[in-house]
């Protein structure tokens, strides 16, 4: 008989992994909590197309998506300005959110996944220390294996028992709150910077953006603290007087969201479980894009399942996805996460000082454009030559150098442990490797 495999929640690696399976015989069901046209939010997305064709699936329709406009970095004080000049033939894609779900729904569905929709999750059926199951509001699932693809708050991982090893929960600094809405856009003639994104725009501890997208203006609030609309409103009348083109009323969206900005969780797997996508917090923790990453995760995952000659799907077995996610996303991700955590211990000024020296400067912005160039960036992090470079430029200023020595002494930490993760799974070892592995990721 087939194996069943539980997908619980519609998470963009859930759906991808299921449709893998699904295509190779065995039982997926994707348990979502949301309405079918309910799928996906109210905005656009940019990511790497070759997250497609990591899961075998075709390129969208062309009329679907554009290519991403270069981004233009400004600091606190907005006098210092940062162009990125990413080549063309490396632009990622940016497609509406809903017709994202479209294509991996149909292409799962097509592939012989079945959706229950409107089905909350409320946690995990244990068996001893074995996930067995979701349960729901629509009564309990058991399967053999249960893949969370709930995102950042998913209830299966916040309910697991703590002696599995998992973290349940993200912390402070550790998530994005953010506002998205578009607005109309006021007639102001050719505009210089499109895609404007604004570095602790007011003094505030996060990042915004206002881009021009055509028809309308794209607007996203993010912090470290929650923000309320009282808050937003405040921001949007100050961002309306430096960009005049941002008109006053809203089009879409309007959502408050929440996107983890943190290392991958330490152990995915645990028996009968693995967590993927927002789950498993694989975004990009200085931009917050998950979604190529989750794809190309849910590709490892399905294949070691279907490796697992076993079925028993056990830590042990599933121990290859955590190894080989590690190995090809997630030892880029973590150190990414102290670049991050250096961004929060930065004042204002501070960052101006860094952008206005240039020790900051427009390549390395053209650098952070995907997260394949991340990954380069954080090498040349820990390389002498073009550190030793940028550690010059902050002579002058020894408050900021002690933050930015921290960081490195942290990536460089970071580097080590992921490359001492332990090649088998076995309990004592894995919890003594993710102790270490949190360990590195302190405020
Ligand atoms: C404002 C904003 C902008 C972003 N922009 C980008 C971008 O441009 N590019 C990019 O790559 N990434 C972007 N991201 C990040 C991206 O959304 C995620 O990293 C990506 O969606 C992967 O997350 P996921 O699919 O695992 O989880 P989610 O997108 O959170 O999906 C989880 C799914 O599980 C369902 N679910 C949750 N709880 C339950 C429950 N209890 N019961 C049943 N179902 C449940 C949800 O309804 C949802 O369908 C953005 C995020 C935000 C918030």
């Amino acid at each position: 008989m087939a194996k069943k495999i539980i997908i619980a929640g519609g998470g963009h690696g859930g759906i991808t992994c299921g449709a893998i399976l699904a295509k190779n015989g065995y039982d997926v069901t994707i348990y979502e909590k949301n309405k079918a046209d309910k799928m996906g939010h109210d905005w656009t997305d940019i990511f790497d197309p070759k997250a497609f064709g990591a899961v075998g699936m075709d390129m969208p329709p062309r009329d679907m998506y554009n290519f991403k406009h270069n981004m233009t970095f400004f600091g606190p004080s907005l006098t210092t300005r940062l162009v990125q000049d990413v080549p063309e033939d490396e632009l990622e894609i940016q497609m509406e959110r809903k017709d994202i779900y479209k294509c991996l729904i149909s292409y799962a569905e097509k592939c012989g996944a079945k959706f229950e929709y409107g089905c909350e999750i409320e946690g995990p059926v244990m068996l001893g220390n074995r996930v067995v199951g979701i349960k729901t509001d629509k009564g309990e699932f058991l399967g053999d294996l249960v893949i969370d693809a709930c995102g950042i708050n998913s209830p299966l991982r916040s309910n697991l028992p703590k002696h599995l090893g998992i973290q349940n929960e993200a912390i402070e600094y550790e998530r994005f709150y953010v506002y998205r809405a578009f607005y109309e856009k006021n007639d102001v003639g050719e505009i210089e910077d499109r895609f404007r994104v604004l570095m602790f725009y007011k003094g505030k501890l996060g990042i915004s953006w206002v881009a021009d997208d055509g028809d309308y203006t794209d607007v996203l609030i993010g912090r470290f603290n929650k923000i309320d609309m009282d808050e937003v409103e405040a921001t949007l009348k100050d961002l309306r007087v430096e960009f005049p083109d941002l008109g006053e009323k809203k089009l879409r969206g309007g959502q408050f969201v929440e996107i983890p900005v943190r290392q991958p969780l330490g152990v995915l797997v645990a028996d009968g479980y693995a967590a993927i996508g927002d789950s498993a917090f694989m975004t990009v923790p200085i931009i917050g894009s998950g979604i190529a990453n989750s794809m190309k995760a849910s590709a490892i995952l399905a294949k070691t399942i279907m490796d697992d000659t076993t079925e028993s799907y056990s830590a042990k077995t599933l121990w290859r996805y955590q190894r080989e996610f590690y190995s090809k996303l997630g030892s880029g991700l973590a150190p990414l996460a102290s670049i991050k955590l250096l961004l929060t211990r930065l004042a204002p000024e501070d960052l101006d000082y860094i952008f206005a020296t240039g020790i900051l400067n427009a390549d390395d912005m053209t650098i952070s454009a995907d997260s394949t160039s991340l990954f380069a960036m954080v090498k040349d992090m820990i390389d002498p030559e073009p550190l030793k470079a940028k550690i010059k430029g902050l002579a002058g200023r020894p408050d900021i150098l002690k933050k930015v020595l921290r960081m490195i002494k942290d990536i460089g930490a970071v580097t080590a442990v992921t490359a001492a993760m332990p090649k088998s799974y076995d309990v004592v070892a894995v919890h003594k490797w993710a102790k270490l592995y949190n360990a590195c990721f302190k405020h």
